[in-house]
């Protein structure tokens, strides 16, 4: 009995008489490995029955295997090793040593079960050679037909005198799998191990000769392809040489007819769709341009060209849907029944085009899907964010290889109406470029005068839009082409105040989350306070997207605790809401503490709403430079340097030096400096802090300004002043300063807001210095102010 380590192998067995390498890289493995090399290089080697079990025990491997003589070990990366063994014999294992660290056996040596010939003595060694030559001739023959066994195993087998060797070898070279090569290991009588590597090699010219077989089979197939469509092709030549034969009717043809006669087309459509049938019939049916017509005419005969709903025009019913759908916004919703009652009383094609306007958030989309619900009819939302590419809009023509449709007659032929209520989202951030200008495509669309023929490259037809109800929405009007403004029935939707969104979030936003997310009432509430943190510290927007979003994820977790187990309901207070939503994201920016020399505070409009901006100036000795920092875009600053020209034309009035200018540097920094921070509208705001830095006077922490100033210190009307007058009341202003042409934006700002801040409407900056300083311009004392700014000595400026 002999005494080894073993190794379990995994899809691969390894037969006596052959030489083999593989690799290993269980750890048990490796260890039997090292074991085997320190004594004498002997290694057991027997095939896993399943090839899934990591470590495997008495049982998951077969009993007979191969004694193996290690020949060399390499290490390969990671802990692998590659082995290269000699089997040596066939080896049964006896018992099992121990299986830890790694499996040592007991192994019974079978090579003296193993026969022996001696020819010329006995029949049975005649028969036995016999079978031997029976078995070369099969192999020979698998080798001739087959192909995957090299010719030159033939003449080593040939040198091999024994029979115990040969079979193995045999074995070896045998496309077989484990099973069958085990069963092979484990027949010891040598006739019998004979007889049955005949079969195998049998079964193998068998299975050789039906893949054959098919292999003559698929190439003849192929051949034909081939054959027909060349002949389809010289047909085609043939027919084109002869003037436009008579195609014949194919059953797909038939198909698309069928299809088409059942539309009802124009007579234009249904003889493009004829003359498309005709070209498919002619290029045949497994052409590259049969694909290309086909996927034309599925297109064609898909969209709604008669095809549309019934309108319902009830005003009633609309303005309930209306108020289901939203809180508040009473003027959007007003002026949005005042145009479906326009639309109801005359059907007038050239009905102006709805935009509504107003930052992220505040209810755009889901107010045009609510119109489209009134009206019963489809919604489509297209977003032209970052189109730029005309043929996005209008297709590519079919010489383009891939070409499609536009998303326009995509879109249509998507919801399968020709009426639908189409919106069209971000109107604001189309942008053109050398692929063409697809604002110019898009004004076609909308141009009532043009829209009623509106022709996609791709389609090369006209379709009629005229029926489509087209909805724009736009963050901003500044960037939409005058053209297609022209077209638009602005509404604006400003943003909300807390108050509001408090109550969008607990009437609309909290039961539609706690539904979408299965939760009722029960299972979750969130206090009033807590709703209001969640508004003022967790977003900072003019709309409630973020707020919506918030709620979600409040929605989940509490939905993944109660899943969980953890708890049956959820109560979110302001104590708990941090566990749920994490550490505060925002704090709300509140006025300085105290008033300050060159700081003030000026109101900025931003595509998220309203904010303040504090604005910070110093003055230091110098030869003259202006620096603006804060990241401020080319419009602000040029508006800096507006409002400080500005103030050196008025230096004479304001006291200050005539060389101030020339000996003095100013530096004007707009804090967070990541924000990126643009326009005229804090120009007042800016010369105001220069002037205060200049002249020593505080400003008043609690008052804010916007507006933008002109050379002569007129002070021009600016935008978002609804947003802005919010943005100040959550910082805790109670006085603002406005261009006096923004008098009539007041009337949107909330009656509440309205009555905690006291403004002021100024025509020039005089009546900004007079407002923030409290004097008259002749009063302002130029000395007193500097020295406090930027400690220079006083008699500097006796000279004036
Ligand atoms: P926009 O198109 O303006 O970016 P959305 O229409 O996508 O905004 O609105 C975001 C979310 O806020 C939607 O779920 C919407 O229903 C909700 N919402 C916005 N305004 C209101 C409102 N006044 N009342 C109820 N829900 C609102």
């Amino acid at each position: 009995m002999l005494r080894m380590p073993m190794i379990p192998l995994r899809g691969i067995s390894i037969l006596p008489n052959s030489v083999q390498h593989f690799d290993i890289g269980r750890s048990k493995s490796i260890e039997a490995l090292n074991a085997a090399m320190e004594d004498d290089s002997m290694i057991f080697l027997t095939a896993q029955k399943n090839l899934e079990i990591e470590d495997p025990k008495e049982g998951d491997y077969y009993d007979i295997g191969v004694i193996c003589k290690i020949k060399q070990v390499l290490k390969l990366p990671g802990d692998a090793m590659r082995l290269l063994v000699s089997g040596v014999s066939r080896g049964r294992i006896d018992s099992i040593d121990f299986e830890e660290p790694y499996i040592q056996v007991y192994v019974e040596d079978l090579s003296r079960h193993e026969k022996v010939i001696n020819y010329n003595i006995s029949e049975s060694d005649l028969e036995t050679e016999a079978m031997k030559r029976v078995l070369m001739e099969a192999f020979e023959e698998l080798v001739t037909i087959g192909g995957k066994i090299s010719p030159e195993s033939i003449s080593s087998l040939e040198q091999i005198d024994d029979v115990n060797k040969f079979t193995d070898v045999v074995a070896s070279y045998l496309p077989i799998n484990i099973k069958e090569k085990q069963k092979i290991l484990e027949t010891l009588d040598i006739k019998t191990r004979l007889e049955e590597l005949r079969l195998l090699v049998e079964k193998e010219i068998q299975i050789m000769k039906i893949e054959e077989k098919i292999n003559r089979r698929v190439k003849k197939q192929i051949n034909k392809t081939q054959k027909d469509y060349y002949l389809r092709e010289q047909m085609r030549a043939i027919q084109k040489e002869l003037g436009d034969g008579e195609v014949e009717e194919t059953e797909e043809m038939r198909k698309y007819m069928k299809k088409a006669e059942s539309l009802d087309l124009d007579e234009e459509v249904a003889t493009k769709v004829k003359e498309e049938i005709q070209r498919l019939g002619k290029v045949g049916s497994t052409s590259a341009e049969a694909g290309v017509i086909r996927n034309y005419l599925d297109c064609i005969l898909d969209l709604p060209w008669n095809k549309e709903t019934e309108d319902r025009i009830d005003i009633k019913m609309a303005r309930d849907i209306l108020d289901e759908d939203h809180y508040g916004l009473k003027d959007v919703k007003e002026r949005i029944l005042e145009y479906l009652a326009i639309r109801k009383l005359s059907d007038n094609p050239k009905a102006p085009i709805l935009c509504l306007v107003g930052p992220p958030g505040v209810g755009k989309t889901s107010i045009a899907k609510s119109v489209s619900r009134s009206v019963e009819r489809k919604f489509i939302r297209m977003s032209l964010g970052g189109v730029r590419d005309e043929a996005e809009i209008r297709g590519h023509r079919r010489t383009y290889i891939g070409a499609i449709p536009g998303r326009i007659i995509s879109s249509i032929r998507k919801v399968g109406t020709k009426n639908p209520v189409f919106l069209l989202d971000e109107i604001d951030k189309l942008s053109g470029d050398f692929r063409g200008d697809p604002a110019s495509a898009l004004l076609e669309v909308l141009d009532p005068e043009q829209n009623s023929t509106f022709t996609d490259h791709y389609l090369e037809l006209p379709f009629d839009l005229s029926k489509v109800m087209f909805i724009t929405t736009a963050n901003t009007l500044n960037t939409i082409p005058g053209p297609l403004l022209d077209r638009m029935e602005v509404i604006r939707i400003s943003g909300y105040t807390r108050d509001e969104k408090f109550n969008i979030a607990k009437k609309y936003l909290l039961p539609k989350q706690l539904k979408e997310h299965g939760l009722s009432e029960e299972k979750m509430t969130i206090s009033d306070n807590a709703l209001y943190e969640i508004i003022d510290s967790y977003t900072r927007e003019a709309g409630v997207r973020n707020l919506e979003r918030e709620i979600a994820n409040l929605c989940r977790k509490v939905g993944k605790d109660i899943v969980e187990g953890i708890s049956k309901k959820a109560r979110i207070t302001n104590n708990n809401i941090v566990k749920y939503l994490g550490n505060k994201k925002f704090r709300i920016e509140l006025i300085a503490e105290q008033s300050q020399i060159g700081l003030v505070r000026g109101l900025a409009w931003t595509s998220v709403g309203g904010e303040t901006l504090s604005i910070e100036v110093n003055i230091m000795p110098g030869n003259g430079k202006v620096q603006l920092t804060g990241k401020l875009g080319d419009v602000m600053k040029e508006s800096a340097m507006t409002g400080i020209s500005y103030i050196r034309s008025r230096m004479k009035v304001l006291n200050i030096d005539l060389k101030f200018f020339k000996e003095h540097d100013i530096h004007i920094h707009v804090p967070e400096g990541a924000t990126p921070k643009d326009g005229p509208s804090a120009g007042i705001a800016m010369a105001t802090a220069v002037i205060s830095a200049i002249i020593g006077e505080k400003i008043d922490n609690k008052l804010a300004m916007t507006g933008e100033v002109t050379l002569r210190g007129t002070v021009l009307p600016v935008g978002g002043i609804k947003e802005k007058v919010l943005a100040a009341h959550r910082a805790g202003i109670d006085r603002v300063i406005l261009p006096i042409d923004n008098k009539r934006d007041i009337d949107e700002v909330p009656n509440k807001v309205k009555k905690d801040i006291e403004f002021t409407f100024v025509k020039n900056m005089d009546e900004v210095i007079k407002k923030v300083f409290g004097k008259e311009l002749d009063d302002i004392n130029i000395n007193k102010g500097f020295e406090t700014v930027s400690d220079v000595k006083e008699n500097n400026y006796e000279n004036k």
